[in-house]
């Protein structure tokens, strides 16, 4: 149904007066491929998107649909479906002409518009709701209306801003599973803005992670979570986020506070190489277990412990002021103070370098 569109972004910085919201951006996005922009409120991720679309013009660099620049390609010359946080709908116009109101603004016939709009609404669910207004709509329904209205002129690229986040959480759900379905279904190159870590990895083939302008990482959801590049965007994935304690390397062992544990074999050697002596030490909540008794492992305080059903979440105070969260099955039973050994499974610790924050696998 749709045409062949890979993005290219080179360079592209964009500067609202003195403020630079978006800094030497380079992003190549496959055609048919899901990408996420991922980053806190206020990183560039909207401006980004308005950027490809062709809404904010950069202050410098270059967008290439394909082989073309489309840098000076006005919006509408773009050929991008938009659909925005809000959806705007046209509260005075019915379901039909809301989704129809683009082929109109181009004139196609009326047969074509006739045909188009019910093909769409019936990918969509919502062909039985054309007669109906937008206030007569649920959220999950005005979405996907939204969603009809960009994708009824066949747009080489889908744009979405944050589509979601006006929907409850079990609705949204749902409508991620489906929205990921109709985008493979589609083979649409789609780019997708989201500050929801787990939206991003749920339904991306690729995550870009932003922040303050820059593009801090960029890969498959695998690779972000299980090597993430930065503490920024180790913290930023999954939930609880990852635990980071500051640590000195002694030798060949880690010092966290009155612990004393063994340097994980996959950093060994880097350590060794770079001469480091202070490490952030992270490791995510499901990636350690809670003894009892002697085992090396970081010792601690049991602080709270939150049953979720299927597994608990469980505070443990290191140090006074500073708490990791472990996970721990159902059932097993714990009490406040309680003396316990954090024991984080080696091969998933992750390093970082204490000043920059990055992650040492990543040094050269
Ligand atoms: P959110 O999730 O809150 O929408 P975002 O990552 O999409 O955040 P942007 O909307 O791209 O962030 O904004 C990035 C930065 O640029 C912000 O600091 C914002 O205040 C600034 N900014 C965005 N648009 C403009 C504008 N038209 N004029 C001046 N500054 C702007």
């Amino acid at each position: 149904m749709m045409g062949m569109v890979g993005i290219t972004l080179e360079e592209i910085t964009k500067k609202f007066g003195n403020f630079t919201a978006l800094n030497k951006i380079n992003l190549k996005i496959e055609d048919k491929e899901f990408m996420a922009l991922l980053g806190p409120s206020g990183s560039g991720k909207s401006t980004l998107l308005y950027t490809i679309a062709g809404i904010y013009k950069p202050s410098s660099g270059k967008i290439y649909f394909n082989d073309k620049d489309v840098t000076e390609t006005p919006p509408k010359d773009r050929n991008v479906g938009l659909v925005f946080q809000n959806w705007a709908l046209y509260p005075h116009m019915r379901v039909f002409k809301n989704i129809a109101f683009p082929l109109e603004l181009k004139k196609s016939s009326r047969n074509e518009i006739e045909k188009k709009v019910r093909e769409v609404a019936k990918m969509l669910h919502i062909d039985h709701l054309l007669d109906r207004y937008p206030w007569q709509l649920s959220g999950g329904q005005q979405q996907r209306v939204a969603i009809a209205r960009a994708l009824v002129k066949e747009p080489d690229v889908l744009l979405l801003d944050e589509p979601l986040s006006n929907l409850d959480a079990l609705l949204r759900l749902e409508v991620r599973a489906e929205l990921k379905r109709l985008q493979k279904e589609l083979g649409i190159t789609t780019i997708y803005v989201t500050h929801d870590q787990a939206e991003a990895l749920a339904m991306a083939d690729r995550i870009a992670i932003i922040r303050e302008g820059k593009i801090l990482q960029v890969g498959d959801p695998d690779e972000v979570y299980y090597k993430p590049m930065y503490k920024f965007v180790a913290g930023f994935l999954g939930s609880p986020p990852m635990n980071f304690i500051h640590a000195e390397v002694e030798g060949g062992n880690i010092r966290i506070y009155q612990s004393k544990i063994s340097v994980p074999k996959q950093y060994r050697e880097i350590i060794k190489r770079l001469e480091i002596t202070e490490v952030l030490f992270g490791f995510r909540p499901h990636d350690a277990e809670i003894i009892r008794g002697e085992r090396e492992g970081i010792k601690g305080e049991v602080y709270s412990f939150e049953p979720l059903g299927r597994e608990q979440i469980v505070t443990i105070a290191v140090n006074s002021d500073v708490f990791v969260k472990v996970f721990a099955p159902e059932g097993e039973h714990f009490s406040f103070g309680e003396k316990v050994t954090i024991v984080p499974n080696e091969e998933r610790v992750i390093l970082f370098d204490k000043k920059t924050e990055k992650a040492l696998e990543y040094f050269p």
